[in-house]
């Protein structure tokens, strides 16, 4: 017999215990509950109860047990007024969930009561739709997309792997992307540099790299930082962002970037190519071990890797590049296992990976140290380094 509406919910009322406002908030101070927000996407955005997980009644029966899959576990629906969310929790009950209830009144009630709720990043249409990719992601999600954009990364370099770096990263709507770098675009640059174009031989590689972001993505903000890095200004630069990538080409400034980021406690993303070969790794600074742990000492100068005077193919800075900026998105996340204390290496001839573990060196000499105790004197500062800067001229 068919029901009316009236008949369904007063059944779901005999099935389902209601719970009021005030008795939902002294139940969350208590651990173990979940608490499950019923109403439209659009709906949980514009402010919902802190921790509750949004799981729309038109999506309830396909991803409840996903999302809860303990039926013994408590849970709390709610909706804006009270109505779906004890329909809802009628169809948890049949699907054998034992500890349902519905707050009465909904978010609403709730509201009007002045009890504290969370409102979400507010995306615009436009950002829904170019995200949308990223919203299909658990481990990325609205509030995934919303640390991206409030991060702020710093790029040393619009050079080899700065190009695909940037590309990706605005692209994936990292909000605040710096660039530090005061060279100009040459022709011999766009073999691999591919942020550039032929158009804009001759323009700073800051201007240019700005313009292609903005052309890809106006949610990002460039910084243009139209400087060499060095001692007196590696702080500063540094200071303001989240994460640094290194797409250095020399090892002197590669010292002073690492000891000024132990000092600042910035993870840093690292690789460095050469020919045929790339390599890459995270110095998160106090968990793994910085870049002195892995090269107390440089190179001789004549045999210190720089792209000017050596060699590079062309696509191998994409690889490389793209590989830094998948550590970058992931630290930024929170999500997955950054190379942290592991050095990858790539060998692009024999289409080959290989993985080093790398540990912290308790003997290291910035590291091993407390960072407020590394002053600006010895940054930068290595072993024979004046016959190492001589050598290199
Ligand atoms: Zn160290």
């Amino acid at each position: 017999m068919a029901k009316t509406y009236k008949q369904i919910m007063d059944e779901a009322r005999r099935l389902v215990p209601e719970m009021s406002a005030d008795d939902v908030q002294r139940r969350l101070a208590k651990p173990g509950a979940t608490l499950l927000d019923v109403r439209e996407k659009d709906e949980y955005r514009d402010g919902h109860l802190d921790g509750a997980i949004s799981l729309p009644r038109g999506f309830l029966e396909m991803r409840v047990e996903e999302t809860v899959p303990d039926k013994a576990t408590p849970i709390i629906a709610y909706c804006a007024g009270g109505t779906r969310s004890l329909i809802a929790a009628r169809t948890l009950k049949e699907m054998g969930y034992t500890d349902v209830v519905s707050m009465t009144g909904g978010f609403t009630a709730w509201k009007n009561a002045g009890k504290p709720f969370t409102q979400d990043h507010q995306f615009t249409p436009e950002q829904l739709s170019r995200y949308s990719r990223h919203f299909m992601l658990p481990e990325v999600g609205e509030a995934g997309q919303a640390k991206l954009l409030a991060a702020k990364v710093l790029l040393l370099g619009a050079g080899g792997l700065g190009s695909p770096t940037a590309l990706y990263l605005s692209a994936a709507g990292v909000g605040t992307l710096g660039i530090v770098d005061d060279d100009t675009v040459d022709l011999s640059n766009l073999q691999r540099q591919v942020i550039h174009t032929t158009g804009r031989v001759g323009e700073p590689k800051v201007d240019s790299a700005a313009e292609t972001i903005a052309d890809i993505n106006p949610d990002v903000e460039v910084v243009k930082h139209q400087v060499r890095l060095d001692s007196s200004n590696v702080v500063e630069l540094i200071e303001p962002y989240d994460i640094v990538v290194d797409g250095l080409d020399n090892f002197p400034t590669r010292y002073l970037l690492n000891d000024a980021s132990v000092r600042l406690r910035k993870p840093v993303v690292s690789a460095s190519i050469l020919g045929f070969d790339g390599q890459l790794s995270v110095f998160k600074p106090y968990e793994g071990p910085c870049y002195r742990c892995l090269y107390p000492t440089p190179p001789p100068a004549e045999l210190a890797p720089s792209c000017g005077a050596n060699g590079v193919l062309g696509v191998l800075p994409g690889t490389m590049g793209l590989l830094q900026a998948t550590e970058v998105v992931k630290l930024i996340l929170g999500e997955g296992e950054p190379l942290v204390g592991r050095l990858l290496l790539y060998e692009a001839l024999g289409a080959t990976f290989t993985e080093l573990k790398v540990r912290r060196d308790p003997q290291c000499p910035i590291c091993s140290r407390d960072p407020e105790s590394i002053t600006d004197e010895e940054m930068g500062v290595f072993p024979d380094y004046e016959a190492f800067c001589a050598a290199a001229g």
